[in-house]
């Protein structure tokens, strides 16, 4: 009798998985294109058919981290439609999901430095999200309550940060909807407004710092005199 594809099909794809715990019980992360290249290898057998046995494409979302699935709904809006049981189409839907998740990676990592950048670093740290994007789920309820609390975008007001630092300390616009009318010179005046309060803050430190100098160096100047 032929082997049962089907059973062996499922068997292989059941152990792909992109987050999932080894066997000292430590989580383990894998990239998104180290994952969908694992799912092609699985399916290899199966390729070359013209309809495949279950269907990946939903194996693919499945299996996917469940800390990306939200970035993922975002990047792949189609992601509900059920991709027939053809290879071809199969195949079409992996490669867009790909592509999707992969910006969901990108996505996520951004908004993660986002809220690392943005909050207490020492208490990111604390809470065990370490290392951005590995630590998942716990990055994502703490930007959660990131949101909630006090997070206003200087463009839209939404519950985002404007622009993000990134690590050469260069500043990248990240706000959704920046291109709106409106929203841009909004944000530009939020920051000249900030950037004046500061200027005026130094100013006055400033001023304080060189009154005490020159409080100091008078009596010194008598002295001498
Ligand atoms: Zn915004």
């Amino acid at each position: 009798m032929a082997p049962n594809y089907t059973d062996q099909l499922k068997a292989a794809l059941e152990h792909v998985k992109q987050l999932f715990t080894d066997s000292e019980g430590k989580e383990v992360y894998r990239s998104v294109q180290v994952y969908y290249t694992q799912i092609i290898a699985a399916i290899q057998p199966f390729v070359g058919k013209r309809d495949f046995p279950v269907n990946v494409a939903k194996k693919f979302k499945s299996n996917m981290d469940p800390g990306l699935s939200s970035f993922f709904k975002q990047a792949y809006p189609q992601h509900t439609t059920v991709v027939p049981l053809e290879s071809g189409l199969q195949l079409a839907a992996l490669r867009a999901m790909l592509a999707a998740a992969q910006k969901a990676e990108e996505n996520r990592k951004m908004i993660s430095a986002t809220a690392i950048s943005a909050m207490n670093t020492q208490a990111f740290m604390l809470q065990g999200a370490s290392t951005a994007g590995v630590n998942a789920s716990q990055a994502e309820r703490t930007i959660a309550d990131f949101k909630k609390k006090d997070l206003a975008c200087f463009g839209c007001d939404g519950p985002h940060m404007w622009s993000t630092q990134k690590p050469d300390k260069s500043y990248v616009v990240t706000c959704p909807s920046k291109d709106k009318p409106g929203v841009r010179e909004k944000a530009d005046a939020k920051i000249a407004e900030i950037c004046t309060k500061r200027k005026g803050r130094k100013d006055r430190e400033d001023k304080r710092k060189k009154d005490r100098e020159d409080k100091r160096k008078k009596p010194k100047a008598t002295a001498n005199a």
